[in-house]
């Protein structure tokens, strides 16, 4: 078995009272690393080490292009490790690791690379007025950020919190979830390598409730609390928060809707709606889970649908060749399996497999107040409904309390403009799914979160802005 420990203060450490828990490989189903437990003591520990480093040490008062070369060097180490890295990531959570090798690791180098460089570019505004004054806006570092992370796409989410929160001179407490705990701890140890100054980036393992989690939202230490997660612990977090009137970010669930056009490239349409649902054995918080079809293309969109979907090849994670991985945990499998029980529709495809796989499931003839229509299953099962006009299209998608993203597929150039402005969600893909641009806003609407990040976006929440005014 591996062993992990938390990083606090730039040294890997026991727990206080020596408490461990185990991390199970969801394909074999055996622990496969052993990890330091923590809890609210040893979150107060990393968050201490945090404000210091923050208060006394050097990295807020480091320029932005030093504070950047540590966040490049971060990211050449996280690519020679990139095997390490996808490895923990798939053995913690089952994900196939050709996806983490190609794609996770890549993009939580670039997520490094990328925010490195805007702090360093990034230009402030000047406000030159007719009263005879000037003022203008400073992006001073925030303070201490907890960042609390997901399961499902572990070191590419909490780069995305970790390297916008360093690059703008704060020092991060990071809490990864129970579930894939290890390649959050390669980052820290990576981290030290690189040389960053002792409790600039801290990991600390642990669960949410009455746990670490916790301890992070409701500690007057800290100065921002950047979440993804499901909308409920969003809810609970931002009521801790309130308490000491902590910023907080949520990124939380979706329930994405899927619009296929009868004008649309059917062959594209059909690619790119397989990976929207079926990539990471469905959990992903973008996934293309509800898919609408106009009717003159429902019988051959489906027919090619269910055949891709078919094709997909199931299997060991580590075997390169598998594009649908098990399920992260027993827990997650029973929930996601509890919908097959009385899926409400006709199942074309799919079902459970061996183990915790559930197989690529697709249902039609789903009620639109369903269990499955209307909430996040986070798994491998896409429910697919016909629809005659676009405005029943748009009404259909924006029926839902989430409002994370939206695909449309249509070759028609004002109507992908138009169902564009009128889905309510924060991203609209169209003719494509899960492209990025890390300068654009990410986040959600309603259910699905507050705030966006990436780009400006994050320096917003990252930062405090202070204006100056000057009488000149
Ligand atoms: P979760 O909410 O169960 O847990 C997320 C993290 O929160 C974990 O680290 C957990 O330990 C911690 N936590 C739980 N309760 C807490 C509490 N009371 N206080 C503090 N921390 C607490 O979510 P999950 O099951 O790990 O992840 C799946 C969910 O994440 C899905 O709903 C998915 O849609 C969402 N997600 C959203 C995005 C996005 O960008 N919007 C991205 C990925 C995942």
């Amino acid at each position: 078995m591996t062993s992990f420990g938390h990083i606090i203060d730039g040294r890997e450490q026991d727990s206080l009272d020596g408490s461990r828990f185990d991390s199970i490989d969801p394909w074999t189903r055996e622990p496969w690393a052993d990890l330091a437990l923590g809890g609210p003591a040893e979150a107060g520990l990393a968050v201490a080490a945090a404000r210091r480093a923050f208060d006394e040490g050097p990295w807020p008062r480091l320029g932005y292009a030093e504070r950047g070369a540590l966040l490049h060097r971060l990211a050449d180490l996280v690519e020679e490790h990139a095997d390490e890295l996808a490895l923990a990531d798939s053995r913690d959570m089952g994900k196939p690791v050709a996806d983490a090798r190609d794609k996770d690791v890549p993009r939580a180098a670039r997520n490094f690379r990328f925010f490195a460089d805007h702090a360093r570019l990034a230009t402030s505004e000047a406000y030159p007025s007719d009263t005879g004054h000037h003022a203008y806006a400073r992006f001073e570092p925030a303070g201490v950020v907890a960042a609390i992370a997901p399961w499902n796409f572990p070191l590419m989410l909490e780069t995305w919190k970790v390297a916008p929160a360093l690059a703008w001179g704060n020092t991060v407490v990071l809490k990864p979830a129970e579930d894939s705990p290890a390649s959050a701890t390669i980052l820290a140890r990576l981290a030290i390598e690189a040389g960053f100054p002792p409790g600039v980036f801290n990991v600390v393992h642990g669960y949410g409730p009455a746990s670490a989690g916790e301890a992070l939202t409701t500690d007057p230490r800290v100065d921002r609390i950047t979440f993804t997660g499901e909308s409920g612990t969003g809810r609970i977090i931002t009521a801790a928060a309130a308490r000491n009137l902590t910023p907080v970010s949520l990124e939380l669930g979706g329930k994405g809707a899927n619009l296929v056009f009868a004008d649309a490239d059917l062959d594209n349409a059909v690619d790119w709606s397989i990976k929207a649902i079926f990539t990471n054995a469905g959990q992903v918080c973008l996934a293309g889970s509800r898919l609408f079809v106009e009717r003159p293309v429902l019988e051959e969109f489906t027919a090619r649908f269910v055949a891709a979907a078919e094709a997909l090849v199931i299997g060991d994670p580590r075997d390169p060749a598998t594009q649908v991985g098990p399920l992260a945990s027993e827990t997650h499998w029973r929930k996601v399996s509890g919908y097959l029980d009385d899926p409400g529709g006709k199942v074309l495809t799919g079902g459970r497999g061996d183990g915790w796989v559930i197989r690529p499931t697709i249902v039609s003839e789903v009620p639109a107040d369903s269990p499955l229509q209307c909430q996040e299953v986070f798994g491998p099962v896409v429910t697919i409904t016909p629809f005659d006009t676009e405005a029943e299209a748009v009404r259909a998608a924006n029926d839902s309390p989430f409002g994370l993203n939206a695909m449309v597929f249509t070759e028609n150039l004002s109507r992908a403009h138009r169902v564009s402005a009128a889905l309510r969600a924060g991203t609209v893909w169209t003719n494509c799914f899960f492209v990025r641009d890390l300068r654009a806003p990410f986040g959600g609407v309603g259910d699905s979160g507050w705030g966006r990040e990436g780009g400006n976006f994050s320096r917003e929440f990252f930062t405090e802005p202070k204006a100056v005014v000057m009488a000149i």
